[in-house]
Parts: C-alpha cells; sequence; structure tokens
C-alpha cells in the first residue's frame, strides 16, 4: 500500500536502469550527460551492487598472450583485434573520466607465467606484437629477462610481461560511480529486485512486505548481466562463477608487484594493501559446477588455488587465507558482450565476460546510443 507522496514522487522516470554493476551505473550516467534534463533511477536487488562488479579481482586487462592466442584459435583476426582495442580504449577512458587516484589505477604492468604446457606460445609471441602494433604502437608482450626474484615455483619456466596491463582498486570503481550518479541526480533504489517488466511498467518486490510495486519509465535498460535470462530466456548467457581469494599478510615482504596470469588466464594473482596475496580463478576445474547463479564457495577450487599457492606463487611459504568470495560473471558462445534493442523503449547491456572492468563503460555508451 502506498503513499500519495510515494505515488506521485518516487515510480514514475524517463529511463530506469535494471541493475546497478558497472554496466547499469556506467548506462545510467552517460545517458544523464546526454539528456541533462532526465530522470532517471537505477533499481538494484542487492543492498549494494551484488553480482560481479564488487567481486572482482581488479585486474585492468586486456588479454594475456595465450589468451589472444586461443580467441585467434576461435575468431577472425579483425575480431580478436577489435575486441582487443575494445578493452583498451575501455580501460583509458575510465582512466580519464575518474583518474587514476580515484581508481587506484597502478600502472605496473600484467604477468604470463608459462609453463611447459604454454611455452610454444612464445613462438608466436612476435607475431602477436605485429599484429597489435597499429594499436598500440609498441610491442606489448616481452619476456622477462631474469625471472629468479619472483621466486616461483619450478614449473614456471618463462614470464611474458605485458607493459599496457594494470590495477585497480575494485571498490573504489564502483563508488566512484556510484559518487558519480549521486552528483547527477541518479537515484538507485537498493533491495528492489525486479520481478517482471510489461511494456513500461516495471515490477518491484518490495523486501519488507513482499508487495509488489510498479514503476513506470519511458525507457529502460536492463544490465542484469548473468541474471538477464530471466527477463529473457532466449539469450546465450551462460553463468561463471568466479572464486576468489585473500592472504593474511604475508611475513615476507612480496617480491613482485603487478597483475599476474596463468592457466591462460584462468588463474589470477596479484598483491593488495599490506602485502596480501588476492588469487582466484580455476573455473575450468569444475566447469560444469560453476555454472550457476549461487554464490557458494567450491571446496574443489579452493583446495586447487590452495595448492597453486603453495607450488607456484609462494613455493615452501606457509600462507594462511583469511577471506573468500564468490561471484557471477556471464559468457555466451561469443567473446562480444549483449548489447542490443529488444524493443521499442527496452535495451539491454549484458554478458561481459570476465573483462567487464575494462569494456563496462563502453557497454554503457553503446547501450546510450541505442536508446
Ligand atoms: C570473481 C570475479 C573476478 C573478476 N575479475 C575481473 C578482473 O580482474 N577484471 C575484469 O575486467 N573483470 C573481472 N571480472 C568480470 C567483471 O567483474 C564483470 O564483467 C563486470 O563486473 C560485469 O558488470 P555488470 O554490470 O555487467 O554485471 P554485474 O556486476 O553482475 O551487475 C548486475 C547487477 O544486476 C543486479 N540484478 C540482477 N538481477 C536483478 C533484478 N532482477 N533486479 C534488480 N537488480 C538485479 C545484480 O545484483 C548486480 O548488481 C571478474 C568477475 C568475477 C565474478
Amino acid at each position: 500500500m502506498l503513499s500519495y507522496w510515494e505515488k506521485t514522487h518516487f515510480l514514475k522516470y524517463d529511463l530506469i536502469v535494471i541493475g546497478a554493476g558497472i554496466v547499469g551505473m556506467s548506462t545510467a550516467i552517460q545517458y544523464k550527460l546526454k539528456f541533462p534534463q532526465s530522470s532517471i533511477a537505477i533499481l538494484e536487488r542487492g543492498v549494494f551492487p551484488f553480482g560481479a562488479s564488487t567481486k572482482n579481482a581488479g585486474f585492468a586487462c586486456f588479454g594475456s598472450l595465450t589468451e589472444i592466442l586461443d580467441d585467434l584459435n576461435m575468431m577472425p583476426e579483425e575480431e580478436v583485434l577489435a575486441l582487443v582495442e575494445k578493452r583498451y580504449q575501455g580501460l583509458l577512458a575510465i582512466r580519464k573520466v575518474f583518474g587514476d587516484e580515484t581508481l587506484s589505477y597502478q600502472d605496473k604492468g600484467g604477468f604470463e607465467l608459462i609453463t611447459s604446457q604454454e611455452v610454444s606460445a612464445l613462438d608466436q609471441m612476435n607475431r602477436i606484437n605485429k599484429l597489435l602494433m597499429p594499436l598500440f604502437g609498441k610491442d606489448v608482450f616481452s619476456v622477462e629477462k631474469n625471472i629468479h626474484h619472483y621466486g616461483f615455483g619450478k614449473d614456471v619456466l618463462h614470464i611474458v610481461r605485458n607493459k599496457f596491463e594494470g590495477e585497480l582498486d575494485t571498490g573504489k570503481y564502483i563508488l566512484a560511480l556510484w559518487d558519480k550518479c549521486q552528483q547527477l541526480g541518479i537515484r538507485l533504489h537498493t533491495g528492489a529486485e525486479v520481478i517482471r517488466i510489461d511494456g513500461q511498467q516495471i515490477h518491484v518486490k518490495e523486501p519488507l512486505t513482499n508487495d509488489v510495486i510498479q514503476f513506470e519509465a519511458l525507457k529502460i535498460a536492463i544490465c542484469t548481466n548473468a541474471f538477464a535470462k530471466r527477463f529473457f530466456p532466449e539469450l546465450d548467457i551462460t553463468p561463471g562463477r568466479g572464486l576468489v581469494m585473500v592472504s593474511t599478510p604475508m611475513q615476507n615482504k612480496i617480491p613482485w608487484e603487478g597483475a599476474f596470469h596463468y592457466d591462460k588466464g584462468y588463474v589470477y594473482f596479484r598483491n593488495v594493501v599490506g602485502d596480501r596475496l588476492l588469487i582466484g580463478g580455476g573455473r575450468n576445474l569444475d566447469f560444469e559446477g560453476e555454472r550457476t547463479e549461487t554464490f557458494e564457495v567450491n571446496s574443489l577450487l579452493r583446495t586447487y588455488l590452495e595448492k597453486l599457492t603453495r607450488t607456484i606463487v609462494f613455493p615452501d611459504q606457509k600462507v594462511d587465507f583469511e577471506m573468500e568470495w564468490t561471484g557471477i560473471m556471464a559468457f555466451g558462445e561469443s567473446k562480444k558482450p549483449i548489447i542490443q534493442r529488444v524493443s521499442e523503449n527496452i535495451g539491454v547491456g549484458v554478458r561481459l565476460g570476465g573483462m567487464g572492468v575494462a569494456i563496462g563503460w563502453q557497454a554503457g555508451t553503446e547501450l546510450v546510443d541505442l536508446l
């Protein structure tokens, strides 16, 4: 039962965005900048964004050497180049809009650990550097000369450096987006789970009473990523859960900095404030089990990441983990996000894969253009 005031002032907007992840907030912000007179609300089911955007590892990446080679096996060269360009330009865009200090952006480079499994990729490095030359104007990848000071396990035969990758503080990025929404007068409703969309009506479950509240918008942007099938079951979206673990502070200073990839990008690690190890991934160990929307921890993956820590990252050191969490990504047959209009007044911007930090803002730009 709504009051006169609620009915009069809270329910109607020019644009309603569903989902307050990177894409939802980027869409709302860019729509407002394009149409300053418009009224905009974001409806988010969580207490704060609760999908992938606050759960990720903060890698500002666009593809390691082996990931790009893998992509080339599946996609035409122009498509791979276009993807890399989009990701890199996306990273430059958020750095320009929010500033490196706000994002705690660190330009320390990306590194890929090469074992005997991936060693043949080194033969392709020059070819990939040539391919990427028009985008970067310089070689992107180089082989590190001395790898002993990293202290990695004996299986690591080489390390490939990517000089254009970096890292950011995921929490600060989301807060920067949130602050920008507030500055622009965009209303962010949290605890607002959308259960149905009927034309311009958006039905939201009120968490206290379980009543259904009807919002209304001239335009609707659906930015619910892995959870978009609820509204459009026909979309090619498969959820993919990701596990992240953070250690207690290490006794010895961590002898490296940067964003590290292992096993074709399925495992990633970096150091975080206070000399802690952040390590995540391993989804490829149990693709089927991780194809889920539930935020649980798969003990198989936990054990695997603990083992990699002991054998590869910090061989023979004692590492205790004090935090772990999972987030849900969205994948499909293609690595491209789905950004399309589904009707006159509804657009979707979903399926961001594992590089939404890089492409989320740009996905918002494209969705605004469509709307
Ligand atoms: C563990 C992990 C590590 C990652 N690491 C990296 C990384 O290092 N670098 C990188 O670039 N990318 C990384 N990613 C991927 C990146 O985080 C995502 O691609 C990106 O956050 C997707 O943003 P989004 O806004 O599309 O989706 P989301 O962040 O999932 O946002 C969707 C929002 O919609 C809300 N929602 C869903 N259904 C409803 C509903 N019915 N009503 C209202 N709200 C709803 C959800 O609560 C959520 O807040 C990682 C992801 C995970 C899970």
